[in-house]
């Protein structure tokens, strides 16, 4: 069943699937009636901007006027997934979209079938959610925007100093190896001098790719600034992370840009440190950006590893 609802300052396009069936009461008590539900609604909803809050806000709210036995909402252009309570047979599908934004996908089960009054009833509910809903999805794309480099689409500097706290917290706790990947190209300048500031921003993305393609899924690659990049290698020894930089480093030295013209390839160097017991996350990077100084002197095109 597709339903299209407008209302008076958005177009809603709710396209709902159900079952139908005979007989269902609205369970309602004096304090929260539908109209008082109603009535608040759209105020409890606002006390948030987190996605996970507001849904979990709203459950609890609609679960005072509508029984259900589960919740799931999905958005997984925005990595989210949110299920409360275990799936029954019957279900009611709703897939949530606001003057052309998609907002992701609601459904609620339950053992008896949904009848047109519960859907009416929904749909009025989910009317009050799509605001909110929206909100908190354009405040999560501007936290993830502010954490992430526009060129390279990699995470950046910011968001590099938040996952080092974390990653090594992690390790202490879990008492596993972490360790830390530091790179630069060689002579760039000579490549935007070269192939001009185009050509430089190519090899960047370039870099950035072939990153992600020599990655495992648990490793994390940061642009740090310009041409130096970080890598955070959880359950990575010093050995295993000389591999990683390895591996890398000849993947990078393969790699053909092309200005238009011209083609051309760039090498970079890496440092290489593993956690040392106790330490903390400035002295881990700048033990991992000596081992990159130790690469250069040494002639570059190499990785070196701190002691
Ligand atoms: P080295 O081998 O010693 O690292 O030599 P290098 O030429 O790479 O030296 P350095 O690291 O000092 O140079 C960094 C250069 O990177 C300078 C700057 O113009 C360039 N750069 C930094 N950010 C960007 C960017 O976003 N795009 C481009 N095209 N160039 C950048
Ligand atoms: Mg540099
Ligand atoms: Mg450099």
């Amino acid at each position: 069943m597709e339903n299209q609802l407008t209302t008076e300052t958005a177009r809603l396009s709710l396209v709902g699937k159900h079952s139908h069936a005979i007989d269902f009461n609205l369970p309602q008590s004096a304090s929260n009636s539908v109209e008082e539900v109603m009535a608040r609604l759209s105020g409890v909803l606002q006390t948030t901007l987190e996605v996970d809050a507001v849904i979990e806000l709203f459950h609890t709210e609609i679960n005072k006027v509508l029984a259900y036995d589960s919740l799931h909402y999905q958005n997984q252009s925005s990595h989210c997934e949110i299920s409360t309570g275990s799936r029954s047979r019957h279900s009611c599908h709703y897939r949530l979209e606001m003057n052309g934004s998609w907002l992701g996908e609601l459904t609620l089960t339950r053992s008896k079938k949904f009848v047109d009054s519960d859907t009416q009833l929904l749909e009025d509910l989910l009317c009050k959610l799509v605001y909110p809903l929206r909100n908190c999805l354009l405040y999560r794309e501007a936290q993830a925007a502010a954490l992430q480099d526009k060129l390279t689409g990699l995470n950046n500097r910011g968001a590099f100093d938040n996952s080092l706290k974390r990653e090594i917290d992690l390790a202490k706790r879990q008492h596993l190896p972490m360790s830390l990947v530091m790179l630069d190209i060689d002579f760039f300048k000579a490549v935007n001098d070269t192939y001009g500031h185009g050509g430089g921003d190519l090899a960047l993305k370039k870099l950035a790719d072939s990153l992600i393609d020599s990655m495992r899924a648990s490793d994390i690659a940061f642009r740090y600034g310009g041409e130096e990049f970080v890598l955070i290698l959880s359950n990575t020894d010093s050995q295993a992370a000389l591999l990683v930089a390895e591996r890398i480093r000849v993947a990078i030295s393969q790699l053909n840009c092309n200005d238009g013209s011209r083609t051309f390839g760039f090498t970079v160097s890496l440092g290489v440190a593993q956690l040392k017991h106790g330490e903390k996350g400035d002295s881990l990077f700048s033990r991992a950006d000596s081992a990159l100084y130790k690469a250069k002197k040494a002639g570059r095109n190499q990785t070196a590893v701190s002691a």
